[in-house]
């Protein structure tokens, strides 16, 4: 089977977040499968495509609105990754550092999402599937059954996976003239609630409809930021597939980003000395317990409540534990996170922006990692933290739900039902109980390491249902 991944992060070539893991380890998985599964993205001028060799495979011009922009397809040089990964040069649009965030990302993905179907549609093999992936791509099964120049697609199956339904993409219908010419009559098949949406438009349009966990696919049809009826609607032709995680890439065995590696039979001591780096990097107790976070900076993942977590702890539990946070956002978290700093120095520390390498070492070295989301499609820190021996502290939302269980229930982690400063400090309060029991934490630690929360299956799941739509 050929499939073609179409999304706006890769990793390692571009992260901001889980869509970039999911879109760099799903595609080498279905590959070792047996089948030949490629990944388009843009080209952003950033540090992986300055330190790779690309050739170039085609170059063209991608008309949206009044603007017609020349572009190039890169193809990176050796099979690196496992798979075939194309990048797409958009001079005045991606040679930017950033991923998003910019006042022009409506045009920048739009003719993105132009110029890969430009691409395909210059290639003699038509694939067996294409697969986008979160709003950015949301208009391509539109444009390959509706848009005329791309009728050649018509009936090639599409699948859509929602990553994060908080993010639509929607934009007002003077801009409708970016979309390449289609009849007047599919109008409402890229419209919901008086705006241009593609996220509702990729619902409507593809032919089947995943997200990335069945407990996010139930939560969504009753609270999804206005678009659950249409849901409801299409229900289906949905489905959740739990993401896995790449074992090669998330491995303490073999991680080199540890500088202590370890595994089941020797975690008590490669815990042990990466908690002790880790704590001597920022200055807090190795002997307390380390609780940490890592994620962007918003509300959606709690990270509103931390500061209030952090100072309710510290104040009523004075030398009892660690907190270490890791991530970037709002700058009023920021800010209030920093600022917290002087209060409590020695027990707690934040490291404002985005660090790769940090991260596996926080999974390395924490006792337990804190996500009190508010939202939760998948969530990928969890399955990191449970290989790495790390006990998560999760509210029970999304992916959260379906993939820890509380140790209360015979389960490994420890979860709370809100996203409040009062439930998460009584999880803190819970977890240091559970830590002082060493014999009972030590197991449990080796147990969690050995859940298997590979790609093996996932990829299969997605397999069949590509098969499904032939
Ligand atoms: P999201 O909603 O942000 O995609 P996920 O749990 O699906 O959440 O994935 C988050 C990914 O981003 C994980 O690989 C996590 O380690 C990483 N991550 C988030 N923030 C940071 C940061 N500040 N530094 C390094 N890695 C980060």
């Amino acid at each position: 089977m050929e499939i073609i991944h179409i999304s706006a992060e890769c990793y390692p070539a571009a992260k901001a977040g889980g869509l970039a893991d999911v879109v760099g380890a799903l595609p080498k998985y279905q590959t070792m499968l047996g089948h030949t599964a490629s990944v388009i993205m843009p080209f952003y001028h950033g540090k992986f495509s300055s330190e790779n060799e690309y050739s170039k495979v085609f170059s063209g011009f991608a008309r949206m609105g009044h603007a017609n922009y020349p572009f190039d397809v890169l193809k990176l040089e050796k099979k690196k990754l496992g798979y075939d990964l194309f990048q797409i040069d958009i001079p005045g649009l991606f040679d930017r550092k950033n991923i998003y965030s910019y006042k022009d990302d409506t045009e920048r993905f739009i003719t993105f999402q132009i110029a890969a179907l430009n691409y395909l549609n210059s290639l003699e093999s038509i694939p067996d599937v294409v697969h986008c992936h979160d709003q950015h791509t949301g208009f391509i099964p539109f444009m390959m059954s509706k848009v005329w120049d791309y009728r050649k697609f018509e009936s090639v199956p599409t699948v859509f996976t929602i990553h994060n339904g908080e993010y639509q993409g929607q934009f007002v219908f003077e801009k409708m003239n970016y979309l390449p010419p289609f009849h007047s009559f599919f109008n409402g098949l890229v419209e919901w609630q008086g705006l241009i949406n593609p996220l509702a438009c990729a619902i409507k349009c593809a032919w089947k409809v995943t997200t990335v966990s069945p407990g996010y696919m139930e939560e969504i049809s009753y609270t999804m930021k206005g678009l659950e009826d249409l849901l409801r609607a299409e229900k289906n032709k949905s489905v959740g597939i739990l993401n896995g995680i790449d074992t090669d890439v998330w491995n303490p065995e073999t991680d080199h980003m540890l500088d202590e590696k370890y595994g089941v039979s020797n975690v008590e001591k490669g815990k042990a000395v990466s908690k002790k780096l880790l704590c001597e990097e920022f200055s807090l107790d190795p002997e307390k317990p380390l609780f940490t976070f890592i994620g962007r900076l918003v509300g959606e993942k709690g990270a509103d409540i931390l500061p209030d977590v952090v100072y309710h702890t510290m104040i009523n539990h004075p030398g009892e534990q660690n907190i270490l946070i890791l991530g970037s956002g709002e700058k009023i978290i920021q800010n209030a996170l920093l600022h917290l700093e002087n209060q409590f120095r020695g027990n707690y520390c934040s490291y404002i922006g985005y660090n790769e390498k940090l991260s596996h070492q926080i999974y390395a070295g924490s006792d337990f990692l804190l996500m009190p989301s508010r939202v939760e499609p998948c969530g990928l820190n969890q399955m990191y933290a449970l290989r790495y021996g790390t006990i998560p502290i999760v509210r029970r939302t999304g992916g959260l739900r379906d993939t820890v269980v509380d140790i209360g229930d015979n389960g490994f982690g420890i979860c709370h039902d809100q996203c409040t400063t009062h439930d998460v400090r009584h999880s803190i309060h819970r977890a240091k109980f559970f830590y002082n029991d060493k014999k009972a934490f030590a197991t449990i630690r080796k147990q969690v390491m050995q859940i298997d929360h590979s790609w093996n299956k996932a990829a299969m799941d997605y397999l069949d249902l590509y098969k499904s739509l032939k």
